[in-house]
């Protein structure tokens, strides 16, 4: 039977890990995969973390199974996190679920399971996980305008009029901040367009919030997610605690399903416990529950939110070094978007072949679409990147 499967395309970032592994240059950067590093260039344990893991080993009793929807306290504390007091918590309908990855798929597999003809549109360049799941799961997409590789801002003409193309009961994949793979973001007002032709459309809105607290800070991130959660009659909501708590393989993510009919909210509830069965039974608990220690802890979330702060201020602080190095050494603003940018990533708007070029020359490793992992740099290899794109001439 095996021989009967496809081999599948090699995965470009992985790929691009191997390659940089293999290069023996000392001086070559790493702007590749989309994990947080510090500047010695680790993924570090967050300090908040080590202390729930400790306590939980001191305290935890049994192992024995949580329930589908994983634990109902890992639930409300995540609800406050990402929709504050937006919505009434019986609004929401929520599911652990393996990462923000799971709850993406989780997502998708409702909609469809909703209605086999949804048409889902996405942001052209997007995350690409969400493509291949969407064609894996059969669902139409339908790309929308985002990106304006001329200036690295929005074009937020073209999204606007993408939209148009709107149908009743089409979804609308948005990033709730930090876009991936782009860097750029709607700002508050380009927001309330959004929710009004929404609004006008009859479109459900699903946020992908895989970053909050990278970008603007904790409650900042969380504010498109709850003016839309507010404004819209329904919405879906995938959030990832990968990033914000550092727990990458512990797989902790989580799924809303906001209704302002509150009794749609039980449906939905049991639909998500549904799904979580069909697809991995009990969602994973260990990362979750090192979630709801710090967040119903005072010392342990005030510290979590420092190391956090910390982090997003260190990467703030290398784009503004970097757009700046780069002003100097080109003599214009033209890269002044990166310090506009937030989140982990930027999106250069090179040629592949000029990314290429950086990676043969400079030892610069980016991936092809031209996305740099800002938090892949540090004060010392800043000057270094802005002299390669200068010399590359982009
Ligand atoms: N959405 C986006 C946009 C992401 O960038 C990521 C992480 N790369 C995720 C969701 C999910 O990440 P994870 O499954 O590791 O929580």
């Amino acid at each position: 039977m095996f021989k009967t499967l496809k081999p599948q395309p090699a995965d470009k970032i992985l790929a691009l890990m191997q390659t940089f592994r293999d290069d023996p240059r000392a001086d070559k950067i790493d702007l590749g995969v989309g994990v947080y590093k510090n500047a010695e260039g680790v993924t570090p344990i967050m300090r908040a973390i080590k202390a729930a893991e400790h306590r939980l080993w001191q305290e935890q009793q049994s192992k024995s199974y949580v329930g589908l929807l994983g634990d109902p306290a890992f639930s409300d504390a995540m609800v406050a996190l990402v929709l504050g007091d937006a919505v009434p918590r019986e609004a929401v309908a929520a599911a652990a679920t393996p990462g923000g990855t799971g709850a993406v798929r989780q997502a998708f597999e409702l909609v469809r399971y909703a209605n086999p003809d949804v048409r889902v549109f996405v942001s052209d360049p997007t995350w690409p996980n969400h493509l291949s799941i969407l064609k894996y799961l059969n669902i139409e997409t339908v790309p929308y305008r985002y990106f304006d590789s001329a200036t690295g801002g929005i074009d937020f003409a073209g999204m606007m009029d993408d939209l148009q193309g709107l149908r009743a009961g089409d979804v609308v994949l948005l990033h709730g901040c930090c876009h991936n793979p782009t860097g750029a973001n709607l700002n508050p007002v380009e927001w309330q367009s959004v929710i009004a032709l929404l609004q006008d459309k009859g479109a459900l809105p699903m946020i992908d919030i895989a970053y909050q607290g990278f970008g603007d800070g904790v409650e900042q991130d969380a504010e498109a997610t709850r003016a839309v959660a507010a404004a819209l009659p329904e919405c879906l909501i995938a959030a990832s605690c990968s990033k914000n708590f550092g727990i990458y393989r512990e797989r902790t993510g989580i799924l809303m399903a906001v209704s302002q009919d509150a009794s749609q909210t039980g449906l939905a509830r049991d639909t998500l416990a549904f799904l979580n069965r069909q697809n991995y039974s009990f969602p994973p608990d260990h990362g979750a529950r090192l979630v709801t220690m710090i967040l119903n802890d005072d010392e342990l979330r005030a510290d979590w939110r420092a190391e956090l702060e910390d982090m997003r201020q260190g990467m703030l602080g290398l784009r503004q070094q970097l757009a700046d190095e780069l002003q100097r050494l080109t003599g214009s603003d033209r890269f002044g978007f990166l310090a506009q940018h937030r989140g982990m990533f930027s999106r250069l708007g090179i040629s592949p072949e000029k990314v290429e070029e950086l990676r043969r020359d400079h030892g610069v490793y980016m991936v092809g679409d031209s996305r740099m992992n800002i938090a892949g740099l540090n004060a010392k290899t800043v000057p270094a990147l802005a002299q390669a794109i200068a010399e590359a001439d982009v």
